[in-house]
């Protein structure tokens, strides 16, 4: 079963229990738009290299796409229209006036110089230049994309369009002197702290508790440093080469420093070499997979041992891993909640963008944090009132919503 079908399982489940009409389900089965393009770059050697990428835009109804774009060798379309259904169900959840969408390209970024990116990602813009925009479709970095590729695909985009800035808008996620946000690049991070924060003060989880952090990339490193500067134990993080565990607690700036000088995580003095297998398995209180798809899944779930999974990445958890974590009393915060404070920012980075505004750094975590929290708080007290999992409890609310938008 691929990552897409699951998603649809979701959908499934959370028709059984919302009040929805069967109508609206059968339109999200699938998405309204998949484009593929598949453009020319030019390489360092002077071959020429044509790229495959996809560009979900799946519901609109609640305002335009909206949804990342990743760079990473095992892109598929199948892969990239559940992101972009998850996308449509995390922005009804956030409550922001953004509909779902979702891109890749099939690309392993570290094969690339750094002048092979910049000109496969103005060829992006260039491919799609009639298929995304301000009020159109709203891209941003997903896996291995960055503000800078933002920046240069904006900047493209705009001279696609004869100049026209009001283009720039298009992406969110910018660097700051580009038009981005403050507090974007922890955005994601920060807001899947704030939820779990709000979680812990609902079961009164003890102070000092233990946390492994899978993914040590833009969503990882931030949840895993607001973490251990709440005086959480981050005891295990990892990369794609694998992780690194010490059970009284790792240092996350060390952790960080070594990653930036050596290139990964292991190796990291005073800690000991595991895998990421591994990781998801360890004795801690809270997991928190910030990585790729499929990662707990019927094979390893029965052995997960903490009592929290706060899904960072999109889609960690399979259905069956699902019932298996809840049967279990597992809590788990669901990638479409806990994951939503990214594009939370990038809706107020959009709002800035439009309104010609730069918001002080306060203003955007104060929002963000109001935001989310809320968002936390109707959905766990409707898992609650239904005894049903809060992954469900948010695609009720989030299908509410999309229904009333829809009429
Ligand atoms: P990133 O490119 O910054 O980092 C990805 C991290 O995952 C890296 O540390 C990489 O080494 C690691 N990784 C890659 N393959 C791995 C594997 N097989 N096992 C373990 N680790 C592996 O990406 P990111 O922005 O941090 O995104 C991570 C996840 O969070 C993705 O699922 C993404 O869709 C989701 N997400 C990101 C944002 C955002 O704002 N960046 C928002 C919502 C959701």
């Amino acid at each position: 079963m691929n990552v897409y079908q699951f998603a649809l399982q979701q959908l499934t489940k959370a028709a059984g229990v919302a009040d929805v009409s069967p109508r609206l389900i059968e339109r999200l089965r699938q998405p309204q738009r998949v484009i593929e393009i598949n453009f020319p770059v030019l390489m360092d050697s002077g071959e020429e290299k044509i790229f495959t990428s996809y560009r979900v835009q799946y519901n609109n109804a609640r305002g335009p796409y909206k949804g990342g774009i990743r760079f990473h060798p095992q892109v598929d379309l199948n892969e990239v229209k559940a992101l972009a259904f998850w996308m449509t169900i995390k922005c009804a959840v956030a409550d922001i006036p953004l509909g779902g969408g979702k891109g890749g390209v099939i690309v392993d970024p570290k094969k690339l110089s750094a002048t092979e990116l910049e000109r496969l990602s103005r060829a992006w813009a260039r491919a799609f230049k009639d298929f995304v925009g301000p009020d159109i479709d709203v891209p941003a970095p997903d896996v291995y994309t960055t503000p800078q590729i933002m920046s240069w695909m904006g900047e493209e985009l705009v001279a696609a369009h004869n100049g026209d800035e009001t283009y720039k808008a298009t992406f969110t996620g910018k660097p700051l002197d580009d038009g981005g946000s403050e507090g974007r690049t922890e955005a994601t991070g920060l807001g899947g702290f704030y939820v779990f924060e709000a979680l812990a003060k609902q079961i009164k989880l003890a102070p000092g508790s233990t946390v492994a952090v899978q993914g040590f990339g833009n969503v990882g490193l931030y949840f895993a440093r607001f973490a251990a500067s709440a005086g959480y134990k981050v005891v295990a993080v990892s990369d794609s080469s694998g992780g690194v565990y010490n059970p009284i607690g790792l240092d996350i700036d060390k952790a960080e420093s070594h990653k930036t000088k050596t290139g990964k995580l292991i190796g990291l003095p005073g800690s000991q070499s595991i895998t990421n297998e591994e990781l998801l398995l360890l004795p801690v209180d809270v997991l928190v997979p910030s990585a790729l798809e499929n990662q707990i899944t019927a094979d390893n779930a029965d052995q997960i041992k903490a009592k929290i999974v706060v899904e960072m990445a999109n889609g960690p958890t399979t259905p069956e891993a699902d019932t298996i974590l809840w049967d279990k009393k597992i809590i788990l915060l669901p990638d479409v909640l806990a994951n939503s404070g990214g594009v939370t920012v990038s809706y107020f980075e959009w709002l800035q963008n439009r309104k010609g505004e730069h918001w002080p750094k306060d203003r955007v975590l104060t929002e963000l944090k109001q935001h989310i929290v809320l968002a936390f708080e109707e959905i766990y007290k409707l898992g609650q009132e239904k005894n049903i999992d809060l992954r469900t409890a948010a695609f009720v609310v989030a299908l509410k919503r999309i229904e009333k938008a829809t009429k």
